[in-house]
């Protein structure tokens, strides 16, 4: 099964493929992910994107297909992905339908801009897993170690709230338009984020039928 995970930044994407990946034995694609581990290897690539992410714009369409494209290719997407945060914008959407492959579902995350600048500003991550926690919703087992490395959580630089208000003007203009494009496809499934990461799975696998 090829999935699109789609939704505000914090809307619980990369948290819901975690457990829907798991389930299904396939990878999950988190370009962000992708991108962090580049800033934080300090490549050519990871300096450049570094300034887009710092300042919460998109890093251009060329990079990141070109990443996308080398990922997807690998043998462990073969039998199907979840991609959790892309595509962003249009011109993503329609470089994917050029390399030829196939979207089954889209599973839009829909939480209020209001609720989404609380759960970014509870977030906590560790960088070594990718793992994302809340606070609040979903705390860690022991508070500020993540439950798989043992590593110290820290908050990413651009959860911070002056960031943030600039990356959800950013999901409203350039990726919110994706939901009409995947509509006209009748691909489109929206699942309502609950305060409950359990109550938001359950839907979730409702809304793509596993
Ligand atoms: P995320 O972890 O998905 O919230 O991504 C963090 C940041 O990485 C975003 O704010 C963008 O700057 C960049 N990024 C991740 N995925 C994409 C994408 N598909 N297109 C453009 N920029 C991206």
């Amino acid at each position: 099964m090829n999935l699109i995970f789609l939704g505000a930044p914090g809307a619980g994407k990369g948290t819901q493929a975690e457990v829907v990946t798991k389930k299904l034995n396939i990878p999950a694609i988190s370009t962000g992910n992708i991108l962090r581990e580049a800033v934080k290897n300090g490549t050519a690539q990871g300096i450049e994107a570094k300034k887009y992410m710092d300042s919460g714009e998109l890093v251009p369409d060329e990079v990141v297909i070109g990443i996308l494209k080398d990922r997807i290719s690998q043998d462990d997407c073969k039998k199907g992905f979840v991609l959790d945060g892309f595509p962003r914008t249009v011109a993503q959407a329609e470089a994917l339908e050029n390399m030829g492959i196939k979207i089954d579902k889209v599973v839009e995350i829909y939480v209020s801009d209001e609720d989404i600048i609380e759960r970014l500003s509870g977030r906590r991550v560790s960088e070594i897993s990718g793992v994302s926690y809340h606070i609040k919703y979903k705390p860690p087992k022991v508070e500020g170690i993540c439950d798989v490395t043992g590593e110290k959580l820290i908050q990413r630089d651009d959860d911070k709230p002056e960031t943030v208000l600039h990356r959800l003007k950013t999901y409203h203009e350039k990726t919110a338009p994706l939901k009409d494009f995947y509509q006209k496809q009748g691909k489109l499934v929206t699942v309502i984020g609950q305060e409950k990461v359990a109550d938001t799975t359950k839907l979730t696998f409702e809304a793509i039928g596993i």
